[in-house]
């Protein structure tokens, strides 16, 4: 456990999605940080679009503010769904893709809508929560030169150095553990030499951020995704905002990726030849370049070290699933750290993170990789050079899960110390991957239900975290009486909320007890970050004993 270092804040390398988040999710869970980033300013570039369902629940989690301000950056519905394959915008269409995924859960599954923006207008929301908590120290135009200690086991705190690149000054700076958020590059996962495994420069793009009146010509056939390919070009629309923003992936030849070759003369006329108008005006904004990678870490952690989003790994785009697998993946991760911190849990807890998530990050890997096979093949079928036995009709079937990830999003399953297995198996779902079926078996997602008090309807989720959560049914009063007592004896903050009239939470489509798969004295133990971690069916003689023993297990 640490010892002198327990006063000093987290240092957070990156200010992209996933280190804003962390220092959001960090400041919920009473813990200050250091947020320093290179840039003088959060990314200036659109690059990924999507805050998804699951993402979305953890934003709701930091309040309503943040929540509405990202709710209000959504794209209409008919530009979250389907993905669209043509020869061009104006061309031949050779097939559709429903993404039910993109669209949203819906209010049955989950109380968030998801929301499809562009990250130059997420991260300064993100920004502006950090800043409202009062808990983290924002630094701009500062750069981690150095790491100098805090990766190796026992290692009590972290030291770097960082550099102010106002003028050139550097400084040692010590926390109590470091979170390296700083991206696909990650300085800090080449320091540790952490092996990535999967696999690498699968393809090469370059993305141009626009304005132009694109929607005249793709309104009748609107989409998340345009992909368009014809003899001159190979690459996607992805509408910003229906209004004229818009972001192109072109993908070029490894010997072409540069901005010195797709110049905004150039990238224009690529724009053209795939809407298929010559006049076509277009101002263009912005480009990057950024190469396609299915790359998993080996481990997430070392020491006081955690990686967290690309740094930790690295998705093809055709899942849309990049920056939501690293806010996800650090939102497994920030409560451990911050009892860790407290003197609360073991090391062990930390290397639940590894455990829980690695899995997770390798399924997405592998599949965006699929998909993006299969995408590379209806564009050969669009432009006519597809041997005559490969169908669109198959393809597409093959693409299905692109868009369509909801089993991962809400159903991926957790396995390790900090989950307590009560026997039972997970529900049984057609895919895994793209179906989700609600389960309050340990190990995962808290079930949505909705519920009332007074004039307020509210969510199960709505009442979780940032500590550990027990929800019981409606003959379950006894439980609060054993969650304080508990509560007390471990030194823990916790929750206690009985669903169900007369004398608890108005259930109001009396879903609690199903989706929880508990009777009406049953109760359930969740953890900060909304999962399940154990479970009593119904109420059981020595349930003080158990719960602490539960607690204890987790805590490890
Ligand atoms: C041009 C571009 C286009 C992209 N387009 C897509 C897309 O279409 N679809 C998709 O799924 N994904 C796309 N991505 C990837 C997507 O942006 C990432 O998945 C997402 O940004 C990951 O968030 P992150 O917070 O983990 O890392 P990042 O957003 O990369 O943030 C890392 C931050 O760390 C900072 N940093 C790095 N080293 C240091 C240091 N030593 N000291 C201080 N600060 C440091 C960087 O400046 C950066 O701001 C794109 C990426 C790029 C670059």
């Amino acid at each position: 456990m640490p010892s002198t270092t327990t006063q000093l804040p987290v240092i957070v390398v990156g200010a992209g999605p996933t280190g804003l988040g962390a220092a959001i999710e960090l400041a919920r869970c009473g813990i200050r940080s250091i947020l320093i980033e290179r840039n003088d300013r959060t990314s200036w570039h659109p690059k990924t679009r999507n805050f998804n369902t699951r993402t979305m629940e953890i934003a709701r989690g930091w309040g309503r503010e943040i929540y509405d301000e990202l709710r209000g950056l959504d794209l209409p519905a008919q530009w979250k769904s389907p993905i669209r394959f043509a020869s061009s915008l104006t061309g031949k269409e050779t097939g559709t893709i429903e993404a039910h995924g993109f669209a949203g859960a819906g209010p049955e599954r989950s109380p968030v809508g998801s929301v499809f923006s562009s990250q130059d207008m997420i991260e300064p929301v993100l920004l502006r929560q950090a800043r409202r908590s009062g808990m983290v120290d924002v630094r701009f135009n500062h750069e981690m030169v150095e790491f100098v200690s805090g990766h190796e086991h026992g290692a009590d705190g972290v030291t770097i150095v960082m550099k102010n690149k106002a003028n050139a000054e550097t400084s040692t700076l010590q926390g109590a553990a470091l979170i390296a958020a700083d991206g696909a590059m990650s300085g800090m996962r080449e320091l540790l030499k952490m092996p990535m495994s999967g696999a690498a420069k699968i393809a090469h793009f370059i993305n141009c951020y626009y304005k132009a009146d694109i929607e005249k010509f793709a309104s009748a056939r609107p989409g998340v995704l345009l992909f368009v390919t014809n003899e001159k070009v190979a690459g996607v629309f992805q509408p910003l905002d229906a209004r004229g923003r818009w972001l192109c992936q072109m993908m070029v030849p490894e010997d072409q990726w540069s901005t010195d070759i797709y110049t905004p003369d150039r990238c224009s006329q690529w724009i053209r030849d795939a809407v298929g108008v010559e006049d076509l005006a277009i101002d263009v904004v912005s480009i990057g370049k950024w190469q396609m990678n299915a790359l998993v870490s080996e481990s997430f952690v070392a020491g006081n070290v955690l990686l967290m989003g690309d740094a930790a790994h690295m998705f093809p785009p055709t899942g849309g699933l990049g920056m939501n697998t690293g806010v996800q993946g650090m939102h497994n991760a920030v409560w451990k750290l911050a009892l860790y911190l407290r003197g609360k849990a073991g090391r062990s807890l930390l290397d639940t993170y590894t455990t829980e998530r690695r899995p997770i990050a390798r399924w997405v890997a592998e599949q965006s990789h699929h998909n993006a096979m299969q995408v590379q093949k209806i564009g050969l079928i669009s432009r006519g050079l597809a041997p005559a036995t490969l169908t669109a009709e198959d393809v597409l079937k093959e693409t299905r899960r692109y868009g369509n990830q909801l089993g991962i999003e809400l159903g991926g399953i957790y396995e390790s110390h900090a989950v307590v297995p009560d026997g039972t198996n997970p529900p049984e779902v057609a895919d895994p991957y793209t179906d989700y079926a609600p389960s309050g078996r340990p190990g995962h997602r808290a079930p949505h239900v909705w519920l009332r008090q007074g004039n307020d309807t509210f969510s199960t989720l709505d009442l979780l975290g940032p500590e550990f959560t027990v929800l019981a049914g409606a003959s379950g009063q006894a439980w609060r009486e054993i969650v304080h007592r508990v509560a007390d004896e471990m030194g823990l903050q916790m929750g206690c909320f009985v669903v169900g009239e007369p004398v608890g939470l108005r259930d109001v489509e009396g879903q609690f007890l199903a989706r929880y798969g508990l009777e009406n004295d049953g109760a359930v133990l969740v953890r900060p970050d909304g999962y399940v971690a154990w479970r009593s069916r119904s109420a059981i003689p020595d349930a003080r004993h158990q719960l602490q023993r539960a607690l204890k297990q987790i805590l490890a």
